[in-house]
């Protein structure tokens, strides 16, 4: 892993204040993810900060998958987010379920109705909402309130026993339903679900609510900071209640930190799952999604991942991150890593007419000038070769310094060429270009006789390999990420597809190599549709930008 210094937080700050007064021997910390979709950027946000400060005061994280919603569950996303934890570069200490603790988690509510603490209620989950009151208003307490400690036992029984149907009963914290936090009027605890759980079947048919289940987890597991983001502030209370009155050995502390927004995006998966399941995008890890099964694909690295995660860094106030940083972070870590390469996307041919029929050249090429390191490779160069049809314009507006008429190009890593003759088809298209070359302009040689304004990039059209590129756009358009209209906002140009030709030193090229193709931008061979006979680039970002990283104070 690359040298990170740990970069300061105010969770942090707690944490070595934890450890200095003795209150945490040792750090312990935890991701939670439902497995009800697959990880997104945000949760690599949540990872890291989770791994990286357990890592750094030699503590220990969990993986903990939070399954207690048997109706939105599957393995699918389990093994999905094992793949993409471990990817991104961390190795959780346990690897844990919520549902390993159902049994628990029941006597612990037991012992809630033992003490008073819980009554099974009746009214359905209408009912509640509308008796839970407002923030100015006070709550108004079920009927079934007062139920005795026995009868509540045997209700909770009969509803593991499955003599219910669902909403018909829930068990329900007796707090207070007057209090000004809206979670402590009598939160709903259990909930009856007749479904079949991915991991224990159909062993239940009631399952723990989020704000009951949580705790016990950290707890159970010896969590001492469970980082969750800012909306759970307000289930503080119920969290710390609910440790408290379970008399729960150990107490684990809760800690909110801002999500992380992103322009351009949707993140929650959720709404990923409804791009998945309209068909706009081909799977969970088609390259335009935030998740990180489509950054990967992409060609996105977990080092360029973990670099913007410590760049956000954590805080608690809520923002919206320029995708733009995201880029930034992708091109400076292929910047030195990735060979520079040439590649045609739109492929226009060119004959280079004073060029000897039937002879091939090899021409030295550096494979990257800012990695010297890379060393060189040869590439062919003969008579026919391709160029990008934009770089050709019969009629060109003054500045242009490409190719047009009688105008004279370098070709890089090879000559200068000029063009004589434009050949067209029946409409009218230009089809084929005739030009000359000069020897004596050779790259590498010195050449000082004249000077050209334009270098453009070629393949040889013999030795060339065909390919497909994927050029890629936002998926949702500029300032539409938010509310759940965003799939009537879907940018109808997100993927562009392109067939050219690479060099033919990339054909045997493995998914997931990754190239800076001249102008181009940065490519990563698309291991879905690549195949033995076909080559498939995914564009993972272009060469420029005009973000700036904000200067540091
Ligand atoms: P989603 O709405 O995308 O499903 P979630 O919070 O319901 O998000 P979980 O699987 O419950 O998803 O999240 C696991 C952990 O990841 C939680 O601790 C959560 O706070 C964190 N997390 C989720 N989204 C983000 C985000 N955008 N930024 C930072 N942390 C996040
Ligand atoms: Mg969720």
């Amino acid at each position: 892993m690359e040298n990170k210094s740990a970069s300061s937080n105010f969770i942090r700050n707690i944490v070595i204040e934890d450890l200095q007064a003795g209150r945490v021997k040792e750090v312990v910390t935890r991701f939670p993810p439902e497995p009800n979709g697959y990880l997104h950027i945000g949760h690599a946000k949540s990872i890291c900060l989770n791994f990286e400060l357990a890592d750094e005061f030699k503590g220990r994280t969990n993986l903990r998958f939070d399954d207690t919603n048997p109706l939105k569950e599957d393995t699918e996303y389990v093994e999905a987010i094992k793949e993409d934890v471990k990817w991104l570069g961390f190795e959780w200490d346990g690897l844990y379920f919520a549902s390993d603790y159902f049994e628990e988690m029941y006597n612990r509510a037991v012992l809630l109705i033992k003490k008073g603490k819980a009554y099974v209620d009746d009214l359905s989950a209408e009912e509640i909402r509308k008796t839970r009151g407002t923030l100015t208003e006070p709550g108004t307490e079920s009927p079934y309130r007062n139920r005795s400690v026995e009868e509540n036992l045997d209700l909770f029984q009969r509803m593991r026993n499955g003599e219910f149907k669902d909403g018909e009963k829930v068990l329900r914290a007796k707090i207070d339903m007057s209090s000004p936090n809206i979670n402590l009027r009598d939160p709903v605890l259990y909930r009856i679900a007749h479904a079949t759980h991915h991991n224990t079947g159909d062993k239940w048919c009631i399952y723990p609510m989020y704000d009951f289940a949580h705790p016990l987890e950290d707890a159970i597991e010896g969590v001492t900071h469970s980082l969750c983001s800012l909306e759970f502030e307000d289930h503080r209370p119920l969290y710390d209640w609910v440790i408290r009155e379970c008399e729960m050995e150990h107490v684990p502390r809760q800690y909110e930190f801002a999500r992380l927004n992103m322009t351009n995006t949707v993140m929650s998966k959720r709404k990923l799952k409804m791009l998945v399941d309209e068909k706009i995008v081909d799977g969970w890890d088609d390259p335009r999604m935030p998740t990180i099964a489509g950054l990967r694909r992409r060609g996105y690295t977990p080092e360029a991942i973990r670099a913007f995660a410590r760049e956000i860094g954590v805080s608690r106030s809520n923002s919206v991150v320029d995708a733009k940083m995201l880029e930034h972070f992708i091109r400076e870590d292929l910047k030195l890593k990735a060979p520079r390469t040439m590649a045609v996307l739109r492929p226009l041919k060119v004959v280079i007419t004073n060029y000897p029929e039937g002879q091939v050249e090899m021409l030295d090429a550096e494979n990257n000038p800012e990695n010297p390191a890379m060393g060189i490779r040869q590439i062919p160069f003969s008579r026919e070769i391709y160029i990008e049809q934009d770089d050709f314009m019969e009629n060109p507006p003054s500045k242009y310094f490409r190719l047009f008429p009688g105008n004279e190009v370098r070709l890089k890593h090879a000559y200068f060429i000029k063009c004589h003759d434009v050949i067209k088809d029946e409409q009218g298209n230009v089809v084929e270009l005739h030009c000359t070359y000069d020897p004596e302009t050779k790259s590498g040689t010195g050449f000082t006789g004249r000077k050209v304004k334009g270098t453009i990039h070629w393949v040889d059209a013999k030795h060339a390999v065909p390919a497909e590129f994927r050029l890629y756009e936002p998926l949702i358009l500029d300032g539409q990420e938010d509310g759940d209209s965003f799939l009537e906002n879907i940018n109808p140009n997100s993927l562009e597809t392109l067939h050219g030709f690479v060099e033919p030193n990339l054909k045997d090229s493995k998914p997931h190599d990754k190239f800076q193709f001249f102008r181009h931008g940065y490519f990563n061979v698309d291991p879905k549709y690549t195949t033995p006979d076909k080559l498939v680039f995914n564009r993972i970002v272009s060469l420029k930008s005009s973000f700036e990283l904000p200067k540091q104070g």
